[in-house]
């Protein structure tokens, strides 16, 4: 891994695809013997494909819930919830980032807890300066900050044209969990 440029990833935007892609991108990397880790900041509802294909898959492709749900409102006592599970995800991060044991990490849904205020922008950054130069580090996410973007080696946006939601089709299996 000595000669790998570990780059930093951003997939943001309001369009479909942000997590899905960084997923497939763990695939690739997976395919090609890199050990791959996804944190999942921000939990959803649904028991998605994904966390049972990471199981078929085995060790060297894990994928860990560490958030709350969504949030929903801006409740204290539910919005101390959220801080407190997005800081102990970042603890969480920082630690396997440090590890060595990984060749690529997917923070998923960190832009969003950013964007929430659930946690600082700046042990981000430092965590971003800090990595392993091999390791390839994704962050996913609506609305990527700008000190995020500015650090990043490739960053996607996600345009929406069409979503099935707005037709009212409703949230399939094998599309949306
Ligand atoms: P995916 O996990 O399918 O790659 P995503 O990571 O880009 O989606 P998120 O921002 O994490 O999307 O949002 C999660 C949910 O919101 C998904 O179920 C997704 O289909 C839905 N969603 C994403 N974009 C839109 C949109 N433009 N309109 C309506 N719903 C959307
Ligand atoms: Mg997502």
């Amino acid at each position: 891994m000595a000669d790998t440029k570990g780059l930093v990833i951003v997939n943001t935007g309001n369009g479909k695809g942000k997590t899905t892609a960084a997923l497939g991108l763990g695939m690739r990397a997976w395919g090609q013997g890199l050990r791959v880790l996804v944190l999942q900041f921000i939990k959803g509802n649904w028991t998605y494909g994904e966390l049972q294909a990471a199981e078929r898959m085995g060790a060297d492709f894990v994928i860990r819930q560490m958030g709350e749900g969504f949030v929903r409102n801006s409740a204290d006592d539910e919005r101390a919830d959220h801080m407190q599970a997005s800081k102990e995800a970042l603890e969480d991060a920082r630690q396997e980032i440090m590890s060595g044991a990984w060749g690529m990490i997917i923070l998923d849904e960190i832009n969003y807890a950013l964007g929430y205020g659930l946690l600082p922008v700046d042990e981000v950054l430092e965590l971003i300066a800090a990595k392993p130069d091999y390791l390839h580090l994704v962050l996913t996410g609506r609305s990527a900050c700008k000190e995020i973007i500015d650090k990043a080696d490739l960053v996607t946006e996600m345009g929406e044209i069409k979503h099935p939601y707005k037709q009212g089709i409703r949230a399939q299996k094998g599309i949306e969990f």
